[in-house]
């Protein structure tokens, strides 16, 4: 098994001493940001002036554009969205690093796919939280956190372990849980769940259900209801106690439907498709896409989205959400950060 530490297994001294920049304030940025505060750390936001800068200066803290902050810093935590990260580092980070100094991510793919390559007298370690910045912050908040991965590319100074770990404790995530990792490991296995499991894979289950119910003749909000809606109650299931906690409290007719039906669905055929996806992942192709999709502005992002938005389960479930008040609002529009 691997070791996974706990609060108790940290040491917070080596971060005390050390001003933290945390560069972005979007949804990983005002998480970070703010646990970190709350744990009494001396922090201050990298920004360029904007809707993310007049918010993190209502949060109380002091504002700084990025060449400024990271000139301050011993430890610059690079928040801002993936595909800006070079151009950001390039212009406004690199020069402005301390020897000496530590900068750090909370996702791999940059350093991994060698897009953004750090100098050789600073530390660059990663803090990556397994779960959502607002579930960041809002876990933190209650006492409780989103567990992280941890993982050190270069250590000039002999501390980038000790940082990465406090800076874990300090946004809350060993009290869930860190787990030791490389840029490479968490890189691969970050893209791999989104692409297969948790975005890609689900929202297409979701949609492929739903389309094969309506195809069919059934209303379209009845099968909104059973393919989308429900889906929330069996994860929070799933969540809570694993696969067999799920089974147990559904009926033992959706039971006998899982293990009959579901390997039909979801099978070696499947499997071997994502094997696919795995290996472009694991070859750069997908990194290469995603960088000249960015280059190019976006158009087969663009257009994918504007499609997927106008979907019918989209256009019903809009309708059938303004009915149910208890549906909390979507973050979306509750916190609206720069995009
Ligand atoms: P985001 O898009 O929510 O926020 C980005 C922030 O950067 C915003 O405050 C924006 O104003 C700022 N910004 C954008 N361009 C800028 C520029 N040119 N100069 C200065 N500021 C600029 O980003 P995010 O989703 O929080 O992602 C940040 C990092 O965290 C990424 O590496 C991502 O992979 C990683 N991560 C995100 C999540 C998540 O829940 N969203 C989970 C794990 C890891
Ligand atoms: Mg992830
Ligand atoms: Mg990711
Ligand atoms: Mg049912
Ligand atoms: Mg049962
Ligand atoms: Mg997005």
């Amino acid at each position: 098994m691997a070791k996974v530490l706990y609060e108790k297994d940290i040491q917070q001294e080596v971060l005390k001493q050390r001003k933290i920049a945390v560069i972005g304030y979007g949804s990983q940025g005002h998480a970070h940001a703010l646990n970190l505060r709350d744990s009494g750390y001396d922090v201050v936001v990298g920004l360029r002036p904007g809707k993310s800068q007049q918010k993190a200066e209502q949060d109380g803290f002091e504002v700084l554009p990025v060449a400024d902050a990271v000139r301050t810093a011993d430890v610059v935590m690079v928040l801002l969205p993936d595909e800006q990260q070079p151009t950001v580092y390039y212009q406004s980070i690199q020069a402005n690093l301390k020897s000496g100094s530590a900068i750090a991510f909370a996702h791999g793919f940059n350093i991994h796919f060698s897009q953004v390559v750090p100098p050789l007298d600073v530390d660059v370690f990663l803090v990556a939280p397994k779960g959502p910045g607002h579930l960041v912050r809002r876990t933190f908040v209650e006492g409780a956190g989103v567990p992280a991965l941890y993982g050190v590319q270069q250590d000039v100074t002999g501390n980038a372990k000790d940082l990465a770990l406090a800076y874990s404790q300090g946004i809350g995530a060993a009290r869930a849980g860190v787990l030791e990792t490389t840029f490479q490991e968490e890189t691969e296995t970050d893209l791999f769940g989104e692409q297969a499991v948790l975005c890609g894979g689900i929202t297409n289950l979701i949609k492929a259900g739903f389309e094969t119910l309506t195809e069919a003749g059934y209303q379209p909000e009845v099968a909104y209801f059973e393919c989308l809606h429900e889906v929330k109650l069996i994860v929070d299931l799933l969540y809570e106690g694993g696969l067999e906690n799920m089974r147990y409290s559904v009926s033992d007719t959706a039971q006998w439907g899982d293990f009959v039906s579901g390997p039909r669905v979801i099978n070696e055929e499947t499997k071997e498709r994502m094997k696919e996806v795995l290996a472009d992942i694991q070859s750069g192709e997908f990194a290469k896409g995603w960088i000249l999709e960015n280059q190019a502005n976006r158009p087969k992002f663009n257009a994918t989205n504007k499609r997927e938005n106008q979907h019918l389960i989209e256009q019903v479930g809009r309708e059938l959400r303004e009915l149910m008040p208890f549906v909390e609002q979507p973050i979306q529009t509750k916190q609206k950060d720069v995009k």
